[in-house]
């Protein structure tokens, strides 16, 4: 079957491999009768695909031995009010706002702690990354949070901070939703990283915390049980019901990414290197063009996410009617910032993007 080009930037395209997989399991998961969807969170079955996802991901993102790996509820947004819970102490927390989502982080931060915005790219339309030499940490902050890919307005941090170059003992919290899996992370930079699931790991609905062991058991008394990051590692992710269907979508995803190779390079490592030569394909087809255009600094481009507007805007209509019947579906902005978007996650394949390229290229070739 010939699928179209889903460019949704969320809940967003999968592996086809595992869909097929998840469909061919649906009714019987490997001899045992069940769906995943019906086995007890706390049988071996489930607990032998909770324990294989853990350890891929584990190995797929070079996860330290001294960091946990929940898999939680919520979404990013939950984040946005789980990690002050847990790490604010009731103190002092710096912000770094870099497009819609870390400015909506700072927004229900300030319900928990006193939210110090550090450094903001609002005025400059958030199209690029303050140099963090220029931030203004705050002494003592009890962590540090920035979105390390804005999914909006497509700037991606393509080095995380080095906080203690910086002068500050602070943890550094990224919010990864966007982009996780699709590079390595440097986790000698940060404290705590959460994404949901439904942009790169699999469906809605399952939220992934990697926290390093010692940012553990500093909740506040009014911090939920169920959000309480030490309360769900000391129950390894099964304090309550985990999103198990998740939770086996991601685990198969998981083992795709595993089977990725790309020039000698195998796993996260192949799929930066194909998510690389994607962007640039997309990027210059834009930037060479008369009509399209990207405001983002080059420096600080979204490899996952590329919003692009038409210089002449009321040509929208007829450009999304004109993609759709070529197969290419959901290219439609962001409302907060109109135009167009591409999502470019690990699950879009090099010849998705070129087919939006040549889409590119033929409909302006038709407004000459
Ligand atoms: C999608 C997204 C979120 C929100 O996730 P929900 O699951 O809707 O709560 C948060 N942060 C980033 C960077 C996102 O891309």
């Amino acid at each position: 079957m010939n699928r179209p080009y889903n460019f949704s930037a969320g809940p967003a395209a999968i592996p086809e491999e595992v869909l097929q997989q998840a469909a061919a399991e649906m009714l019987d998961w490997h001899g045992s009768g069940m769906s995943v969807m019906e086995m007890s969170h706390r049988g071996k079955e489930f607990i032998s695909i909770y324990e294989q996802a853990e350890a891929d991901l584990r190995e797929l993102l070079a996860v330290p031995a001294n960091y946990r790996i929940l898999f939680m509820q919520g979404g990013g947004l939950a984040e946005n009010a789980i990690v002050p819970l847990n790490l604010s102490r009731g103190g002092t927390a710096d912000f770094v706002v870099t497009g819609g989502w870390s400015q909506k982080s700072v927004k229900e931060a300030r319900r928990y702690c006193s939210a110090h915005v550090a450094a903001s790219a609002q005025a400059d339309g958030f199209h690029r990354i303050p140099d963090p030499a220029t931030w203004q940490l705050s002494a003592g902050a009890s962590y540090l949070h920035l979105c390390s890919n804005e999914t909006i307005h497509g700037v991606e941090f393509q080095e995380l901070p080095d906080l203690k170059a910086l002068g500050s003992d602070a943890p550094l919290v990224i919010d990864f939703s966007s982009h996780v899996a699709s590079r390595p992370v440097d986790w000698s930079r940060v404290g705590l990283a959460f994404g949901g699931a439904q942009k790169n790991l699999g469906p809605a609905g399952l939220t992934l915390v990697v926290v390093r062991e010692d940012l553990l058991g500093r909740a506040l008394p009014a911090c939920p049980s169920a959000f309480d990051y030490q309360v769900v590692a000391e129950h390894a992710s099964m304090f309550n019901t985990p999103p198990t269907w998740g939770i086996y979508i991601a685990g198969l995803t998981f083992q795709w990414i595993k089977r990725q190779t790309e020039g000698g390079l195998q796993g996260v490592a192949a799929l930066q290197a194909r998510n690389v030569a994607k962007a640039r394909l997309l990027y210059d087809a834009i930037d060479r063009s008369q009509l399209y255009v990207n405001l983002v600094d080059p420096a600080c481009r979204s490899r996952m996410n590329v919003p692009f507007l038409l210089r002449d805007e009321s040509r929208n209509e007829a450009f999304l009617a004109g993609a759709k019947a070529r197969g290419l579906l959901q290219l439609k902005g962001h409302k907060s910032v109109g135009g167009m978007r591409a999502s470019l996650y690990n699950a879009m394949p090099m010849a998705g993007v070129q087919a939006l390229v040549d889409y590119l290229h033929d409909f302006e070739k038709t407004q000459a």
